[in-house]
């Protein structure tokens, strides 16, 4: 009996890896056309001053829904447009209709920066800077108002090349991020190295610093030593009041989680910023 329980879960264990591989080569197979008509979407998430919480920005993240697929989230299909060489295309994608969208809403008043993820390949195309100072000048955008943001772990896969095209961003005006920070293991000596303006400490020491002393006493030196470094620091994935007392109370400078707002698509934004303005000019 026990040997026949054990052969019926290795069957509904490998069919669980064949459903796993299907839907991963269903996605290799639709991205590139998804990409070429334009059937991926950008949603933007406020970040906001920690102090006051007045909005300073956005943050773009990529949503993709297919007819077949349904929702594909990007932490599932950037890997793998990764593997399969589509990130640079995608890349070129997110960084014109980021721009687009900012460039419209420096036209109609809305004073913000924006922010970009780079993958960690992003580093490596060598016309990277070129493209993306050009693509920022051609729609009379300044680069100080753009920040690009590249995860630790990225950083980490060629740190010597990573740092190099860091600087050349830098260099052209770009402000530089450090996501997810606290997950990728670079050491205090490698962070020190890094040509970044801003650390963005990874959510998994948010989500519970009111209830952790823990979590608390790791993003407390987190941000001493972020400062010391001259480095802005963000805290990422804030869902509820608590989390950002004990932010404010630590001096984070800025804030961006579903406490505030779910990354929106553009009109939804929008509207949520004018809630989000009224709400706090009358109080
Ligand atoms: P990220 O850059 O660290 O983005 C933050 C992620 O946390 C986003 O997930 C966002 O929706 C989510 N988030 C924000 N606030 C909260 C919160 O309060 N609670 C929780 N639980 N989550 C929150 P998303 O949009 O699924 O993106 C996942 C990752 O995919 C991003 O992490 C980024 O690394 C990558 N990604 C997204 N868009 C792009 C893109 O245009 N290009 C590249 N290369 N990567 C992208
Ligand atoms: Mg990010
Ligand atoms: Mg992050
Ligand atoms: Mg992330």
């Amino acid at each position: 009996r026990q040997a026949k329980r054990d052969n019926r879960f290795a069957v509904a264990y490998s069919q669980g890896m064949d459903e796993q591989y299907l839907r991963r080569l269903q996605i290799v197979q639709a991205l590139p056309s998804a990409v070429r008509e334009h059937r991926l979407q950008l949603h933007f998430q406020p970040k906001l001053s920690c102090q006051s919480g007045q909005v300073i920005g956005v943050e773009a993240l990529l949503r993709w829904r297919d007819e077949q697929l349904g929702v594909v989230r990007p932490d599932e299909f950037i890997p793998l447009a990764e593997q399969t060489g589509e990130i640079q295309r995608i890349t070129r994608w997110v960084c014109a209709a980021a721009l687009d969208q900012l460039q419209l809403w420096h036209e109609q008043g809305f004073d913000l920066t924006l922010a970009i993820n780079l993958s960690a390949l992003d580093l490596q195309w060598p016309e990277l800077v070129e493209f993306v100072t050009t693509a920022t000048h051609q729609r009379g955008l300044s680069p100080a108002s753009i920040t690009l943001e590249v995860t630790e772990s990225a950083v980490m896969v060629d740190p010597e090349q990573a740092i190099l095209r860091l600087q050349e961003l830098r260099e052209a005006g770009f402000k530089i991020a450090i996501d997810d920070y606290g997950t990728g293991y670079a050491s205090l000596a490698q962070l020190k190295r890094l040509p970044a303006d801003e650390l963005k400490l990874d959510r998994s020491f948010i989500q519970n610093i009111a209830t952790t002393p823990e979590d608390e006493t790791i993003v407390r030196s987190t941000i001493l030593l972020a400062h010391d470094l001259n480095l802005t620091t963000v805290a990422e994935g804030i869902e509820e009041d608590a989390a950002w007392q004990v932010l404010k109370r630590l001096g984070c400078d800025l804030v961006q989680g579903y406490y505030f707002s779910r990354p929106l698509a553009a009109a939804q934004f929008e509207r949520w910023w004018r809630d989000y303005h009224g709400e706090n000019s009358n109080a």
